[in-house]
């Protein structure tokens, strides 16, 4: 079977994730897709809602597709969440399926500035969502070889081969960054690109003011 992580800082979870994710499971028939909030991102300033938080707001957006499941597996470890330990981690468990790590453009963009990034394709198939605002130009020539190497536009190998392929999902362009979300809760807005649960959680726990 198929089945994809959706790590991030999900800080909060918001539109931009949750209508692209359900795209992606109807794209590539992916039977479980686990959104997996990171612990101490590595490459970013800390969060501004605690774990908890994140992973509460996780569960909320679970109800918008029967395959997505939270997963605190990177929650309950004491050491930097790194995605290739992860993966790895994820590989073993799970040995009979192919396992799909999601991202959106941007993070593809940066990928060679990831820990131990070209194990990633080792344990998993990378699957890229198009961001508005990021164009998929390549400039670091190692990253460049990365993809030429890896890269499939053929959905059906995802399911032949178990891990080392990149794939451009065709799932929509939702325009909504969890920065600028901060800055509009702040800002006490309402009608926001994210689900009513998600944003009444927020209110209720005086969350990004
Ligand atoms: P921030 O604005 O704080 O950087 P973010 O909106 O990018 O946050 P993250 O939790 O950092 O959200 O993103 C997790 C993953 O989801 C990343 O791989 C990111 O590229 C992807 N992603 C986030 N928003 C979108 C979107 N609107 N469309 C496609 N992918 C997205």
């Amino acid at each position: 079977m198929m089945r994809a992580i959706f790590g991030g800082t999900f800080d909060p979870i918001h539109n931009g994730h949750i209508e692209t994710a359900s795209a992606l499971i109807n794209e590539l028939n992916i039977s479980t897709l686990s959104l997996m909030p990171s612990a101490i991102p590595p490459h970013r300033p800390q969060p501004g809602a605690s774990a908890s938080h994140r992973l509460e707001m996780v569960k909320l957006a679970c109800s918008h597709h029967p395959a997505f499941e939270a997963e605190d597996w990177e929650l309950k470890q004491d050491r930097p969440s790194y995605t290739a330990n992860t993966l790895s981690e994820f590989n073993n468990r799970f040995p009979d399926d192919s396992l799909l790590f999601v991202m959106g453009m941007d993070s593809l963009m940066s990928l060679h500035r990831w820990h131990q990034w070209q194990q990633l394709s080792d344990y998993a198939h990378l699957v890229v969502m198009p961001r508005p605002g990021v164009d998929f130009n390549v400039e670091n020539e190692r990253l460049k070889d990365f993809i030429s190497t890896h890269l499939t536009h053929v959905k059906g190998d995802l399911e032949h081969q178990k891990s080392g392929l990149l794939y451009i999902a065709k799932t929509p362009m939702v325009d909504v960054s969890a920065t600028e979300l901060r800055e509009r809760l702040q800002h006490r807005e309402h009608d926001l690109p994210l689900p009513d649960t998600i944003y009444d959680y927020i209110r209720q726990h005086q969350l990004y003011l």
